[in-house]
């Protein structure tokens, strides 16, 4: 009934088919393992770029199924089709700066799940991310303290570890943010605890493109 509903709203012609029954479900460590061997390609510049053909479009036209979702940060340097090389409709990506989680966010993700069948989520925080860096450096400046304060938890979490404070606050929001996904309630702790879905934080590094996946 809820699916019904979230179909209607957001003006899906076909029928929404429950996660565990959708054709698409790619397992989570088949997912893992698709994004970790094009995440290689990237650092070893040796991309194959894949479904970028025209008959890849054409077949999307008619529906969409990524095999992962990426929650990332807007930042210019971290798009994930190409950190992942991957391309059209392989990953259902979601960025706002800081990666940090709010509703809209948690709607997305739960869309992601439930209507397209996908069963990874990845949290892709950044080093040198200029959000968490406005947060360590407690910014307060328009719209960006709203972004500044969605990072104060993770700011309160890393403080006074050992290291650079910026490095360390970027793992920790990353954390969090994973946290906050596979507690939301009901749908992710449903999708988490009985449909195989699993929330992954890790960090991507700016200079050498590798994707590090956090414990
Ligand atoms: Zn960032």
């Amino acid at each position: 009934m809820r699916l019904t509903l979230l179909s209607v709203l957001l003006g899906l012609t076909v029928m929404a088919v429950p996660a565990e029954e959708h054709p698409s479900g790619i397992p989570a460590d088949k997912a893992m393992a698709l994004l970790m061997e094009g995440n290689q390609r990237f650092v070893a510049h040796k991309e194959t770029h894949p479904d970028a053909s025209l008959e890849r479009r054409h077949e999307l036209a008619v529906g969409q199924h990524p095999f992962a979702v990426i929650v990332g940060c807007a930042d210019s340097r971290v798009p994930p089709e190409l950190v992942f090389d991957s391309g059209l409709g392989d990953l259902f990506v979601i960025r706002e700066a800081g990666n940090v989680v709010d509703g809209v966010v948690l709607g997305s993700v739960e869309y992601a799940v439930e209507l397209l069948g996908v069963k990874l989520i990845i949290v892709l925080g950044h080093e040198s991310c200029g959000a968490v860096t406005a947060a360590v450096n407690h910014t307060r400046e328009a719209h960006i303290t709203t972004i500044v304060q969605a990072i104060q938890p993770a700011l309160e979490e890393s403080k006074g570890q050992a290291g650079d404070p910026v490095h360390n606050c970027v793992v920790a929001n990353a954390r969090l943010a994973a946290r906050q996904i596979r507690e939301s309630q009901p749908v992710m702790t449903k999708a988490v605890s009985h449909d195989g879905v699993r929330v992954q934080a890790a960090i991507y590094d700016l200079a050498t493109g590798k994707v590090n996946l956090l414990n």
